[in-house]
């Protein structure tokens, strides 16, 4: 499971293959169609938690979240323009 921390407003938004964007709309991100590779933009870091333990965890239990660098499947295509919303 992926999701998209912004940093200017601190919103969390779970990645899905439609566009989602934090509350403030300067950040934005999206599963492609493999449901693997994430594209993304704006001020914000892409967390990682894994399904099994997200799926599996019970009440109490401690588990791990992670910052994902940018690897072949976590995509930035934010350039210096910046993307604009869709309209
Ligand atoms: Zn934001």
């Amino acid at each position: 499971m992926k999701l998209m921390h912004c940093t200017q407003c601190n919103d969390v938004v779970s990645l899905l293959r439609e566009e989602r964007r934090c509350r403030c709309g300067k950040a934005w991100g999206h599963y492609l169609s493999d449901d693997r590779v994430v594209e993304y933009g704006g001020p914000c870091r892409i967390i990682g938690i894994r399904d099994r333990e997200f799926l599996t965890a019970l009440p109490g239990e401690d588990h791990i979240w992670f910052v994902i660098p940018e690897l072949h499947n976590i995509r930035r295509v934010d350039n210096a323009a910046g993307r604009t919303k869709k309209s």
